[in-house]
């Protein structure tokens, strides 16, 4: 096969080489995993038994036919029950199973869109129909799956199988992501999503390599070609050649010594060379990310994303996770902290991180009911979500951090809400820290524009800059077609974060930023330069950043930085960066 290269946007650091993992859109939606070698078997069996289950059921419907219903239905649940037989349907499963290690769902689904696809070329309109009875028949299996779903052993091992696996997708959920997590993939290619769609930003978390935005990857890319992905350049090369191969993998053992050498800072305080201290904090999604904080060094937790708590539970009893789950999980990424600060931001669920996939209907959905707007409409989701993280402050520093602030009454009311969700506590003798402070994310231009409004009344502030680059510019974050004119850049962008500076240091409160500017390398002095000394950023990208700081002055930055924030050329802006860097690289 040629070999050829495909053009994205990179959004995540690394090389990964590997077999591609066609993950396609399938009509019926389930959950994907690759099942561990020592479990195909029960996996198999779980399949035949779901398939022997629904044999059984629609023998049961059969039976009970009442005397009068129509024949069509008969003859419907034969062709059903025929159907069921066939071994396109009932054996070709257990030999994706056998040879891909998907999960039992997983592998149905694939045959079924594989027949699905057959049926469509055919032109026969009776029979291109039954297409429609197929996956009636797959749901029904699905669902005696689902039930399933709960008590099946699931290994702790890593599939040896994945690690070498390059997941490609049209889109990766921020839901699925959530279940690639344990699976160890080395890769990710999407053909849609931007450099901070919440897909990008779980993937950076996972320190994995990967590229969004491709266009139609998925398409030109084939079930188990080899891949390159070249992550700091965006670069998919597919099918490379050997000699292509080597180089890589050359460069992949430098990157691994790298890391390994930078991994030696994590004790050392990130301190620049004219003795200023920035504290260099973790973004996490789940509880269990601490542990990659603390081994990365952060000096806490500047986000705790979580929403993520709240997604993925199809398999669980409840929509929401109870207040004593939350407790739990906040407990958890406090204890893991070791005393360090957590803050954990109040559910941003809304955007690209519906609730439930109903919510995918919602016109505009990023300036809709997202964030506080939509934990205000639901008070007492909120309150329990309040209650939870109060309680986890009686076991080290909490900061509770409220995102998409905008109105003065959006802050006014969540101050009651947590005022009220204390007074509950204290009345039950329930421990918190009465003193819990209290933050506002600014990413709304808005907030940045009217910080005088509100900022009184807040004891911190934390910029997402991935939101607030979106509502400035007004590109949607996770739609590739406007990813070009996603510009950190933009002087827009830069009087913005110096004016939330200057009003933070006017309330004498710190500020910080915790969204993907924060990690990004060529941005490190630039922001130091400015005066923020907090940055937040996955525990991945931590190290590389430290190492930029302790190779900076920040005195020496300032006529750089002087020139670049009176500047409204984006020419003057690039060339006076590039400047500073070079004259930085020569510190040392
Ligand atoms: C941001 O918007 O920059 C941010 C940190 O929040 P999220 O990416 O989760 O929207
Ligand atoms: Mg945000």
């Amino acid at each position: 096969m040629a070999s050829f290269t495909l053009q994205g946007i990179p959004v995540s650091r690394g090389i990964a080489i590997g077999r591609a993992h066609l993950l396609r859109p399938a009509a019926l939606d389930v959950r994907h995993y690759l099942v561990a070698q020592e479990l195909v078997e029960a996996e198999v069996l779980r399949l035949q038994n779901a398939i022997t289950q629904v044999h059984k059921e629609l023998q049961t419907i059969w039976a009970d036919l009442p005397q009068d219903a129509p024949t069509e239905l008969g003859a419907f649940l034969d062709v059903h029950a025929l159907i069921l037989s066939d071994p396109m349907v009932s054996e070709a499963p257990l030999d994706i199973i056998r040879t891909r290690h998907y999960n039992a769902e997983w592998a149905l689904v694939t045959q079924v869109d594989e027949l699905s696809a057959q049926f469509d070329e055919i032109e026969d309109d009776y029979l291109r129909e039954r297409k429609a009875d197929i996956q009636q028949v797959a749901e029904r299996v699905l669902k005696v799956l689902t039930d399933s779903a709960d008590t099946v052993p699931r290994s702790d091992s890593i599939d040896e199988r994945s690690a070498n696996m390059i997941v490609v997708a049209r889109d990766i959920s921020p839901a699925d992501m959530m279940q690639f997590r344990d699976v160890a993939f080395s890769g990710f290619v999407t053909d849609e999503g931007g450099q901070n769609s919440h897909t990008a930003i779980v993937s950076r978390s996972l320190g994995i390599p990967a590229v969004v935005g491709m266009g139609n990857a998925s398409q030109l890319i084939e079930q188990d070609d080899w891949l390159i992905i070249d992550s700091d350049a965006g670069v998919v090369i597919v099918a490379p050649p050997t000699l292509v191969l080597e180089q890589y993998r050359e460069r992949q053992s430098l990157l691994q010594k790298q890391r390994k050498k930078l991994g030696k800072l994590k004790k050392t305080p990130a301190v620049t060379q004219d003795g200023v201290e920035i504290t260099l904090l973790a973004n996490i999604e789940l509880p269990a990310d601490t542990t990659q904080a603390m081994e990365a060094g952060a000096s806490g937790v500047g986000l705790f994303r979580s929403e993520f708590l709240f997604m993925e539970r199809s398999g669980q009893a409840h929509r929401l996770p109870s207040e004593e789950e939350q407790f739990l999980a906040y407990r958890a990424a406090v204890q893991g902290m070791k005393g360090r600060p957590v803050t954990i931001r109040t559910l941003d669920v809304g955007a690209d991180k519906p609730l439930d996939t109903t919510e995918h209907n919602i016109l505009n959905p990023a300036l809709g009911l997202r964030a506080i707007r939509y934990c205000l409409s639901e008070p007492q989701l909120f309150l329990t979500q309040l209650r939870a993280m109060l309680r986890a402050s009686a076991f080290g520093p909490v900061k509770i951090l409220v995102p998409m602030m905008a109105h003065n009454f959006e802050i006014e009311q969540t101050l009651a809400m947590i005022a009220q969700a204390k007074q509950e506590l204290s009345a039950e003798g329930k421990e918190f820290d009465p003193e819990v402070p209290v933050g506002a994310m600014i990413e709304v231009p808005a907030a940045a524009l009217a910080l005088p409004m509100f900022v009184k009344k807040l004891d911190f502030l934390s910029i997402g800059t991935n939101d607030l680059i979106q509502y400035t510019l007004a590109i949607d974050r996770t739609d590739h077609e406007v990813a070009h004119l996603y510009d950190d850049l933009h002087p827009a962008i830069l009087q913005l974060l110096q004016m939330v500076i200057s009003a933070a240091e006017k309330a004498e409160i710190p500020v910080s930023i915790c969204g993907g500017m924060a990690g990004d390398l060529r941005l490190t002095r630039l922001l130091t330069g400015m005066g923020f000394r907090e940055l937040s950023m996955p525990a991945a990208l931590l190290p590389e950043v430290k190492q930029a700081i302790l190779n900076t002055r920040i005195d020496a930055l300032q006529p750089h930085i002087k020139k670049i924030l009176r500047s409204y050329d984006p020419v003057v802006i690039r060339e006076t960066l590039a400047a500073m860097e070079s004259a930085g690289q020569t510190l040392h």
